[in-house]
């Protein structure tokens, strides 16, 4: 969905993105599976400069939709949105403040805070892991023969060295500026909608609204797979989504995956309903969490095997699932 603009996508070392047209001055940078993984950026053109939505994992795939927005426009980028705290979302923000001087970095108070807090204490948690994890990778392809995995373990190498590198010199960019519940922003030829809708992926998700264009931008409330859910609120996310959908839009920029529409959104939703309301079921009738984690995935497969494998082995439906439950587990009972 979404108008593809037909040139092939930038890449470069472990970021590589596809640029698509959502709507008019609206474009969308859907990134391709990562090493370490980048999400999506939103690229809202108005009159007076850019919006950007999220900055992926580090600063060299900021880096690169800046080179790759010169191409689309000569204005500047004027303000950077983190829909939440988590690290694939904002690392790259220092990237842009020192392209534009006068970019502002916007997201709510609830997830400044959970940056300066919990975001900036897993930038350390990285540095600190960096040196086990490309030791275990070096350790793997002492053994690994040759061929394919060699291959992939050769990149793996790589692309764990290099961004140990960047994260190690992380200039950590927070937000210059933090609304409560509502920021919009009026441009001439558009509104931009900042909105919070109550806790799902985290406890302070921004959505990004251009009611005129009838696009919404979730970050990862909504993604094209199964969601992660370690700093979620699984009881309280299917209702939040239910005023996501009371909006006027037709496309959804999500954190992760291809541009969808609302009946991906109707899907999504029901998964987190149906799980959530099975492991309470669970949870109910005195069931451990491994009987819970035997009997809720053959009771939602029928339904959401399918759709939730779109991405195939890249995502896996059930291994997601599984950690889903254990999450909704231990916050229902
Ligand atoms: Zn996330």
């Amino acid at each position: 969905m979404g108008e593809r603009d037909s040139h092939e996508g930038p890449s470069k070392g472990d970021a590589k993105f596809d640029i698509q047209k959502v709507a008019d001055g609206v474009h969308v940078a859907v990134a391709a599976p990562a090493y370490k993984v980048n999400c999506n950026t939103a690229i809202i053109e108005s009159d007076d400069g850019v919006v950007i939505v999220d900055t992926h994992s580090k600063p060299s795939a900021a880096r690169l939709i800046v080179q790759e927005l010169r191409g689309l426009t000569a204005k500047p980028v004027r303000y950077v949105v983190n829909t939440h705290f988590h690290w694939d979302h904002w690392h790259g923000n220092e990237v842009y403040p020192a392209a534009y001087p006068n970019a502002e970095i916007i997201t709510n108070q609830i997830t400044r805070e959970a940056m300066a807090t919990k975001g900036l204490k897993r930038i350390q948690d990285h540095i600190r892991q960096g040196p086990g994890e490309i030791a275990q990778i070096k350790a793997n392809l002492a053994t690994a023969g040759s061929g394919e995995r060699r291959a992939q373990l050769a990149d793996d190498l790589k692309h764990a060295e290099a961004y140990h590198a960047e994260v190690k010199a992380l200039k950590p960019a927070l937000p210059t500026m933090a609304f409560d519940r509502t920021m919009k922003l009026y441009r001439r030829d558009r509104e931009i909608h900042l909105l919070y809708l109550g806790r799902a992926h985290t406890e302070g998700d921004v959505f990004v609204y251009l009611p005129k264009e009838k696009v919404v931008i979730t970050g990862d409330a909504v993604i094209g797979w199964t969601p992660f859910m370690g700093d979620g609120y699984p009881a309280d996310w299917a209702t939040t989504l239910d005023r996501l959908a009371e909006l006027d839009f037709t496309h959804m920029i999500m954190g992760h995956g291809e541009v969808a529409g609302r009946d991906w959104l109707r899907t999504f939703r029901g998964y987190v309903h149906d799980m959530v309301e099975a492991v309470r079921a669970e949870v109910m009738r005195g069931a451990t969490l491994e009987e819970a984690q035997r009997r809720v995935p053959e009771a939602l497969a029928p339904t959401y095997e399918k759709p939730f494998s779109a991405y195939g082995v890249y995502r896996p439906w059930r291994a997601g699932l599984l950690l889903n439950i254990e999450r909704t587990y231990a916050m229902v009972s």
